[in-house]
């Protein structure tokens, strides 16, 4: 049981988290700060949270743990401000989706109190963004990746850890090096393809024809599209190096299919679509 948790940035990801913990009792009271006092003041009418945090301050003199859930280039503003205001006894989290940018950030500004950090990214979530979005079981049985590092104290490891397993999650642990690469893969790459194909379609002389018979297929692979831009420009900014790997592997392929397509190399073509194929059916056999 928390006693006192503040989220600052209450959208999607901290609504859920809130939600989440309250509805299952795990929290006394849930605090909010951000930007905007409307938005906190929604996430109290929608029983996000109990209360709005005027001021920084009082978020960290209150809390027993402290969530920061603002898109990632907002993170190292708000932990140089939290900085100075923190006790020995609060816990700082995050759910960035990019660590290695975070951690720098944490350390950099927290200095002694970094040990008392513990990254993390919930492998969760929608399309949509804002508290309204936000629902009690986003994260029930999906993975939160913890990026501990060897400074990173046990206690409050350990509560971050049962904080997420009391929202339904299972949690991970993988270096901030480790999670950055592979995420470029798994989650940063298919949005950047995502992007790319709605702004090319939407670009293209043709477009209305174009999604005037937009099948499944295309709606399929476009919806996550429709995430906030924001967010994605910031994951793009500070992912940069493992990003640009991902594009390039992406590249290549892309550029062996165009050969395979233009010579009318068949043999090519069903092999890549067979391999597809049968890994993308494990996957759903997985799920
Ligand atoms: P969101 O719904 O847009 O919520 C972000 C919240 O942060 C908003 O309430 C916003 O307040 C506030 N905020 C933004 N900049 C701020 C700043 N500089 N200072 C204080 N508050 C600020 O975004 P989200 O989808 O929950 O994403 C939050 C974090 O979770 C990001 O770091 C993202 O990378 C990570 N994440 C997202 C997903 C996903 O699928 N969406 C999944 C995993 C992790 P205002 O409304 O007042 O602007």
């Amino acid at each position: 049981m928390i006693n006192k948790l503040c989220i600052i940035g209450v959208g999607l990801i901290g609504g859920s988290l809130a939600r989440a913990l309250r509805a299952g009792g795990h929290v006394r009271e849930v605090s909010g700060y951000g930007r905007s006092i409307a938005n906190l003041q929604l996430a109290v009418e929608l029983g996000v949270i109990d209360r709005v945090e005027v001021s920084l301050a009082d978020a960290a003199r209150l809390a027993d743990v402290i969530v920061l859930a603002v898109p990632v280039g907002g993170m190292a503003e708000i932990l140089q401000q939290l900085a100075p205001l923190l006790t020995d006894q609060v816990i700082v989290t995050d759910v960035g989706s990019v660590k290695g940018a975070v951690v720098a950030a944490a350390r950099a500004a927290l200095g002694a109190r970094f040990p008392h950090f513990v990254p993390g990214h919930p492998i969760a979530g929608r399309e949509q963004s804002g508290v309204a979005a936000s629902v009690p079981d986003l994260f029930r049985h999906r993975r939160v990746i913890l990026t501990p590092g060897t400074e990173t104290d046990s206690t409050a490891l350990a509560r971050v850890r049962t904080m997420w397993e009391a929202a339904g999650a299972e949690t991970i642990e993988l270096t901030a090096e480790d999670h950055d690469r592979i995420l470029a893969v798994s989650s940063h790459l298919p949005q950047m393809l995502a992007t790319c194909l709605m702004d090319m379609v939407v670009r293209h002389d043709d477009h209305r024809a174009i999604l005037d018979c937009a099948a499944g297929g295309f709606r399929d692979v476009t919806r996550i599209a429709g995430s906030d831009p924001v967010m994605w420009r910031d994951i793009c900014l500070t992912n940069r190096d493992a990003l640009v790997n991902a594009l390039r592997q992406y590249h290549v392929e892309l550029r062996d299919l165009i050969s395979a397509v233009e010579k009318g190399d068949g043999e090519w073509l069903l092999a890549t679509f067979s391999r597809a194929k049968h890994a993308r059916d494990g996957l759903n056999k997985k799920n």
